[in-house]
This record gives structure tokens, sequence and C-alpha cells, in this order.
């Protein structure tokens, strides 16, 4: 696929203009695998990334059923996670995965995910540490290359520049977005039940490669010891563990330290953010907008929010 078919392939939306990172489009250069539990289902399943060819971008395939990681296929209002549905079959949790894809520049890649239940339709990807080191790893493992396109020849990376400001607020949260020379991020959180936790800013510019690697990847998802119960009582995070999460008790702190940073969870609100926002890119092109993006207590279905409001879908 040429630059210009590239291109003519975006939808259009009227606060985004794509242009040229002056990169080439990537992908993993081999095969990698990971096997391990959801968070939420408990089940066991096997994680197979592909190589993919430029233009494609990333998909899933589960039961057959190609999923593209495309703000298309995601489900609306899914706070605990962000799910991806398409012709009957869903995959939970794919956030922490998206967000390593995009933070470590694999662009195009093919990803196969079975679980042992041959009739189950619904999927979910792994958790491990509750971060996305075990991902950033393996895609290390995996090594990067350019992708060719169906002809073999090498695309334009192309990123979307957010033009105007926009934001999705629901009580006092909200995402907003501002037109920037680069992608900045800057977080809050406020969690004046859980005093450990409490207020937390984090505000960085994602200019630098290795930044998302060294200062997100391994940020740990984290939850409330005295709301764990009542989640478990929902038939939520079966597969949840102290090894899959940071815990913090309203009245004791952490209950499994050490943090790895002293804003590790303001971190991983970010590491999040980056996954679903992900979800903006179409055809092997940049998913994080080129903007100066401000977060304040969102959550999965505010990111995505956004991200369709970005995309001219609602
Ligand atoms: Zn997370």
């Amino acid at each position: 696929m040429s630059i210009a078919a590239t291109f003519k392939a975006l939808k259009p939306s009227p606060v985004l203009s794509w242009k040229s990172t002056g990169r080439l489009q990537q992908t993993v250069a081999n095969c990698v695998e990971r096997l391990g539990r959801g968070l939420h289902s408990g089940d066991t399943f096997k994680v197979k990334i592909l190589p993919a060819a430029a233009g494609l971008g990333r998909y899933f395939i589960f039961r057959s059923v190609v999923i593209p990681a495309s703000i298309n296929y995601a489900v609306k209002e899914t706070p605990l996670c962000t799910t991806l549905s398409k012709d009957g079959c869903s995959i939970r949790t794919v956030e922490h995965l998206l967000s390593a894809l995009e933070g470590s520049g694999v662009d195009n890649c093919h990803i196969q995910i079975d679980g042992d239940d041959e009739g189950d339709r619904s999927a979910e990807v792994p958790i491990f540490d509750g971060s996305a080191r075990e991902w950033v790893e393996a895609i290390k493992q995996a090594g990067l290359k350019v992708a060719g396109d169906d002809k073999g020849e090498s695309c334009d990376k192309l990123a979307p520049y957010l033009t105007e400001p926009v934001r999705v607020v629901r009580n006092d949260s909200f995402v907003a977005a501002f037109p920037c020379s680069k992608v900045n991020i800057s977080y809050g959180i406020d969690y004046p039940q859980v005093p450990t936790i409490g207020r937390q800013w984090f505000s960085s510019s994602f200019s630098d490669d290795s930044f998302y690697s060294e200062q997100i990847a391994s940020s740990r998802t984290f939850c409330i010891y005295e709301e764990v119960e009542e989640m478990r009582k929902l038939g939520l995070i079966k597969g949840g563990s102290a090894e899959t999460a940071m815990i913090c008790s309203k009245s004791r702190g952490w209950l499994n330290p050490p943090l790895r940073y002293n804003d590790e969870p303001c971190r991983h609100k970010v590491l999040d953010l980056i996954g679903d926002v992900s979800l903006l890119a179409q055809g092997g092109n940049q998913g994080l907008p080129v903007a100066h993006i401000v977060a304040y207590k969102a959550g999965h279905s505010l990111n995505t929010e956004l991200v369709r409001h970005l995309s001219g879908i609602n």
C-alpha cells in the first residue's frame, strides 16, 4: 500500500489531521508467545504475537474471528477493563497489551489468542503482574522490523495531530486534549477515602522512545482491599491475587509492598490511557494523538469515549 492509499483509507475526523512521523511502519521481527491467567475470568489463555503486513494495523484472532484493535469494536461502558467484540466473540482486558504495542512501536501485528475451553466465546488477555512489563519484554524478545505491505513496500507512519480542543466529562472526572506539537500526558487521581494513595499527579512528554518502557510499562494496576470482596461477589477478578495487583487498604496502607515508583498508581493510569487511546490507530498508523492529554480520575469508559469523540463516531 502506498502512502497515498494509506492516507485515503483513514476515516476523516473533524478534529484530527494525519501527518507523517518521518518513520516507517513496523511489525515484530519474529513470533512470540505468552501464557497466563485473565484477571476477571481467572481462565488461562495463550497469546501469540506474529508479524503482520504494513497497513493492516493490530488485530486479534480468536475462534477464527478477526477483531481489529480499533475503537469500532470497543464495547461501551466496561469500567474495569477494555473489551473488544465482534461477531459474538469478545476479548477482555486488552489495554495493557495494546499499551505495550503502541508504546514499543509495534504498528502492525497479528495477535492469536486461545483458551482451554473450546466452546468459550470470550477470551481475556493474561494479566501477569498487573503491568505491561511482560508484554514489553515479549516485544523485545521478538524484535522489531520495518513492515512491508502486500507489494513488499515500506509505508510511512502517520500520526493523528489534534487540531482543536476536545473533552469528555462525567461527574468530576474528565479527559481533555489540546493541540500540541508533541505528545504530552498529564494525569491526576484523588482517593480521599484511601489516604495512602491520596492525590497524585503525573505529567510528561513522550518524545523519547525509551520513556514508555522505562517510566510507564512496569507500573502495576491497583485495587482497594475493602472493595475487592464486593468485586468477587459480582464474579469479577477471579484471577486476582497479591501477584497481579498492588493492594491498598483504607486503614492499613499498601498490603504487598514495595512499590516500583512512589506514584505507581498514577503512572498505571497513564499506561491504561495509552492502551485505550491506541484504539484510535488505523491502517498501521500511530494511535496516540499528538496532543496534550489531561486526564483526571478517568477510567476505561471515559478513555474510550474520548477516542470515539476524536474518531468522529459519536
Ligand atoms: Zn490497567
